[in-house]
């Protein structure tokens, strides 16, 4: 007979963590689900998007009905193993025609940064809710000329967010906005890693608009902002070189950056490609303190505060975010920290400050209009 211990122990941790998600307004039950399904379309079949693919077989809302690739051979390979039907199936030259398309609500663009820009404008003509991997696009201009494009067009735009919907992260917020740590004075930001091919896009300025900053060091700027729950009124920044082979012209290897913000609070962030275990947020208020990590990596994200640790059990991020995000699409429901278009907008304004002020040394005021 199965005692209670070990029938826990065998049970799978999503399955643990599902009370704890809905409790934290995620909605992520054992119940059927018979309400609407999210139909998908992924484009560009790299890295991330397998990533995202795998963990989508466990969402309940949300399910690959087409696929967008210039490869045909990973096309066919990818149709197979997802049961993706032929005629859903396009390349980016052709994928205008995913207007005509039912099997379509929204297309998931997890190319290189370079393309989210002109991929997003292309959906939006087709109308189709876009979902575009961050950041969102090179600099603020194209983010709100995206913004514009899918507005016109009435479709939704998301920005995949993942962490906004991170049972760790979301119950750190909650706190905060429930006063646990008093009013926040300082966040600490640590996004790195050591990066390795050189000859990959994310060390090319044409596809990648910048170096670590874009990649790994937004993750400390959108971090701040749910973290603290205000948007940065000013930055200054410094950058470090130490391999300019590597690191050409235009894509920073390291920044360092301050940000301050309307209600007082100060921020100090890392962000760098050239120095791995590099993942921590950190706040410290009147009341308390609150730490995660690791912070934005995979997972499992560790939490504690100044009361002790978080004990929230994993379930793979993009599973519970395109589950929240047909949610979002489809029945309307508002997340705790939003994944729209704006709130990418305004991560892009901030870079682009981050950027001015590392090249000129000088304090860059932030207006978000
Ligand atoms: P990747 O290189 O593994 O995949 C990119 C895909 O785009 C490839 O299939 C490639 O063939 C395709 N592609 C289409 N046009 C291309 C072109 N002109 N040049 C190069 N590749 C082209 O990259 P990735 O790691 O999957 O990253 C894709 C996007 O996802 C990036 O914007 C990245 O920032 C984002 N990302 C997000 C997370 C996250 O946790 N949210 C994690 C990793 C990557």
């Amino acid at each position: 007979m199965t005692n209670r211990r070990e029938f826990l122990t065998k049970l799978s941790a999503p399955f643990l963590a599902m009370p704890v998600l809905a409790e934290l307004g995620i909605n992520c039950t054992n119940e059927p689900y018979n309400g609407p399904i999210l139909k998908v379309a992924l484009m560009g079949l790299g890295g991330y998007a397998t990533r995202v693919a795998e963990a989508m077989q466990t969402c309940k809302k949300a399910k690959i009905t087409a696929l967008i690739s210039g490869t045909p051979d990973k096309l066919k390979t990818w149709q197979e193993k997802f049961q993706i039907p032929a005629k859903n199936c396009y390349n980016y030259g052709n994928f205008d025609a995913i207007k005509n398309n039912p099997d379509i609500d929204a297309v998931y663009i997890l190319t290189p940064n370079a393309l989210h820009h002109p991929q997003t404008l292309r959906v939006a003509s087709a109308g189709k809710h876009v979902i575009c991997e961050k950041p969102m696009a090179l600099n603020a201009r194209q983010g709100k000329e995206m913004l514009d494009a899918c507005k016109k067009a009435g479709v939704q735009l998301l920005v995949g967010y993942r962490m906004h919907f991170e049972a760790n992260t979301v119950d750190l917020i909650k706190q905060r906005i429930d006063g646990q740590f008093g009013k926040i004075l300082f966040f600490q930001g640590l996004s790195g890693f050591r990066i390795g091919n050189p000859s990959q896009w994310r060390l090319n300025k044409e596809l990648a608009g910048g170096g670590a900053m874009m990649d790994i060091g937004i993750y400390s700027v959108n971090g701040a902002r749910y973290m603290v729950g205000e948007d940065p009124v000013w930055v200054t920044a410094q950058e470090t070189k130490t391999n300019p082979m590597l690191f050409k012209e235009g894509v920073d290897e390291t920044i360092q950056f301050q940000m301050g913000f309307p209600g007082g609070a100060v921020a100090s962030c890392l962000s760098t490609y050239n120095m791995n275990n590099l993942d921590r947020f950190f706040i410290t208020g009147e009341k308390g303190f609150a730490e995660l990590l690791p912070a934005s990596g995979y997972g499992p994200i560790k939490g504690r505060t100044h009361k002790g640790e978080l004990n929230h059990q994993h379930v793979m991020h993009q599973t519970t975010q395109m589950d929240e995000m047909a949610g979002i699409l489809l029945e309307g429901k508002k997340p705790l920290v939003p994944v729209d278009g704006e709130e990418g907008w305004k991560d892009l304004v901030i870079i682009d400050a981050i950027y001015k002020a590392a090249a000129t040394g000088l304090k860059q005021l932030i207006n978000y209009k």
